[in-house]
C-alpha cells in the first residue's frame, strides 16, 4: 500500500475529516471563485456558514461541464470557476473534447503533486512495487492523463513510456527490457492480443504480469477482461479519472472487485439519479451517476461535478484491507441508449456479444437509426465474427435471444466477417448513430 495510514483510515473517521475540509473549501469557493460566488448567491446562499457541511450538500446545486465551458472567453479562456492569479499556475492540460474548442485544466504545483500522489495511490493497489518496470502507452502529452505517470516516478519504478502508434516499437521494449507491468487502454490491450496472435509473438509469454487498463470503460467487463488475462497471461485491473477532477481518481486492488477511491481526502464523492438529479446513498450495489467535490484544489475547483461516469459502487471493507469505496464505471451517461423505456449502455451490449466467444472476435458496433439516446426496437446490433468464424443464422438468433434475456431489448443482429470493424489503439467507439 503507498500510504497504509490513509488508505485503511475507517471510513466514517475519513468522512469526518472531509466535512473540516470541505467547510473550508466552501470558504475558498466563496472567496475566490468568481464563478461559484454567482452560483451559489443564484440558488440563494450568502456565506459559508449558511452552506454548512456534507450533510447538506444536496441542496446545492450541480455543476454541468456545459457550464464551465459558457464561463470560458477571450479573457479568462480557462472559465469563471479558476480560483488563483495566473503566476500561481504552473501547468495547463487541454482536454480534446468533442465539440472542437479543447477546454482547459489549469493546476497549482499543490494540485499537480495531490494529483500524482492520488494516481500512485490507485496504480499501486493494482500490485505494482518499487524496482519494477512499467512500460505505458499514453500519448500523454497535452492531455491529464500525462500527470498520472508521475505517480511511476512517485513510487520508485522504472517507468518505460512508448507511447501510442508503433506496436512494432512496443513489442521490442517488451521482449528486450522486460517490464513486468503495462498500462493502456482495454481497446489497445485487445487489439495487441489479435496482433501476437497473427504474429507468432508470445505475448502470454512475456515478462508483463501485470495489465493496467484504463482510459474507457471495458477493463471491468468479465467476458472482455478474461480475454485480455488469457491474451496477456497477466492480471488485468483497472484505473479510471476524469480530467476536470483529477487523474486515476480510482484505482482497483488484486482482489479485483471494482476500483477503490485512491483520491480519498482530495475528493468526495456522490451518487445522483442522472434523470432526477437526486441523491442515491452510497451502498453496495447502489448505481448512479457520479458527482464529484474537490476538497482542497485551488487552481479550478469544482463543487459537485456532474462525471456523467455511471457506475455501481460498494462500501463494504475490501479483502486487500483498503476501506475507501469501489466502483465499477457501467457507462457513460451520454452513451445510454433508451429503447422504448429501457436503459441500455453500450458496453453491457458488448459483454453479453462476449459469451459467445471464440465464434465472435469480441468487437461490435450498434448502429441506432434514430438521433439522441430514446430508439425504437429493434436496435441494429453489428457483430464481429472471429477470423474463420462462421456467420449463421443460428448464432445471429441466439445472440439476439441472449441480449433480450440479459437486456430486455429487442435488437437486430448483423454479423460482419473478421477485420470488418475498426479497431482502435487508443478508444473504442460502440456507438455510430445513422441518422445526425
Ligand atoms: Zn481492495
Amino acid at each position: 500500500m503507498f500510504e497504509p495510514d490513509v488508505e485503511t483510515l475507517p471510513w466514517l473517521d475519513q468522512i469526518r475529516l472531509d466535512d473540516a475540509l470541505y467547510r473550508k473549501q466552501i470558504a475558498y469557493l466563496m472567496a475566490h471563485s468568481r464563478f461559484y460566488q454567482g452560483k451559489l448567491r443564484d440558488a440563494g446562499f450568502e456565506t459559508a456558514e449558511e452552506i454548512g457541511g456534507l450533510d447538506a450538500m444536496a441542496e446545492l446545486p450541480l455543476t454541468e461541464k456545459s457550464e464551465i465551458r459558457t464561463s470560458c472567453t477571450e479573457a479568462e479562456p480557462m472559465g469563471a470557476h479558476v480560483a488563483v492569479p495566473t503566476d500561481r499556475i504552473v501547468r495547463i492540460y487541454s482536454t480534446s473534447g468533442t465539440t472542437g474548442t479543447p477546454s482547459y485544466i489549469p493546476l497549482t504545483a499543490q494540485d499537480l503533486d495531490n494529483w500524482v500522489t492520488t494516481s500512485a495511490r490507485s496504480y499501486s493497489a493494482s500490485g505494482i512495487e518499487r524496482g519494477e518496470a512499467i512500460i505505458s502507452t499514453y500519448n500523454a502529452g497535452p492531455f491529464a492523463a500525462g500527470a498520472a505517470l508521475g505517480a511511476f516516478d512517485r513510487l520508485g519504478m522504472c517507468h518505460i513510456p512508448v507511447g501510442t502508434g508503433n506496436t512494432e516499437r512496443l513489442m521490442t521494449a517488451i521482449r528486450l527490457l522486460k517490464p513486468s507491468a503495462a498500462v493502456m487502454t482495454p481497446s489497445y490491450a485487445a487489439y495487441l492480443g489479435e496482433w501476437a496472435a497473427d504474429r507468432g509473438f508470445d505475448l502470454q509469454g512475456s515478462s508483463v504480469r501485470r495489465l493496467l487498463v484504463a482510459g474507457e470503460p471495458g477493463g471491468g467487463e468479465a467476458k472482455l477482461r478474461a480475454r485480455l488475462e488469457e491474451d496477456w497471461g497477466a492480471k488485468v485491473t483497472e484505473a479510471m479519472g476524469i480530467g476536470d477532477i483529477g487523474v486515476s481518481l480510482w484505482g482497483e486492488c488484486e482482489e479485483q472487485c471494482g476500483m477503490h477511491l485512491g483520491a480519498r481526502g482530495f475528493v468526495h464523492v456522490e451518487l445522483i439519479d442522472p434523470e432526477t438529479e437526486t441523491s442515491i446513498a452510497l451502498a453496495d450495489g447502489a448505481k448512479g451517476e457520479l458527482v464529484l467535490t474537490h476538497l482542497r484544489h485551488r487552481a479550478a475547483p469544482m463543487l459537485r461535478f456532474r462525471t456523467r461516469d455511471h457506475v455501481e459502487i460498494w462500501t463494504s471493507v475490501c479483502r486487500c484491507g483498503r476501506t475507501a469505496p469501489r466502483v465499477r464505471c457501467i457507462g457513460r451517461t451520454d452513451d445510454l441508449l433508451i429503447v422504448r423505456g429501457v436503459n441500455v449502455f453500450p458496453s453491457a451490449i458488448r459483454d453479453v456479444v462476449n459469451e459467445f466467444a471464440p465464434a465472435v472476435s469480441g468487437v461490435i458496433l450498434i448502429k441506432p437509426l434514430a438521433a439522441g439516446a430514446r430508439q425504437e426496437p429493434p436496435l441494429p446490433v453489428s457483430v464481429e465474427l472471429a477470423k474463420d468464424g462462421e456467420g449463421t443464422p443460428e448464432l445471429a438468433e441466439t445472440i439476439r435471444n441472449r441480449i433480450r434475456d440479459m437486456l430486455v431489448v429487442s435488437s437486430r443482429i448483423e454479423l460482419v466477417p473478421w477485420g470488418t470493424l475498426q479497431r482502435s489503439e487508443y478508444k473504442s467507439k460502440l456507438v455510430q448513430h445513422q441518422a445526425r
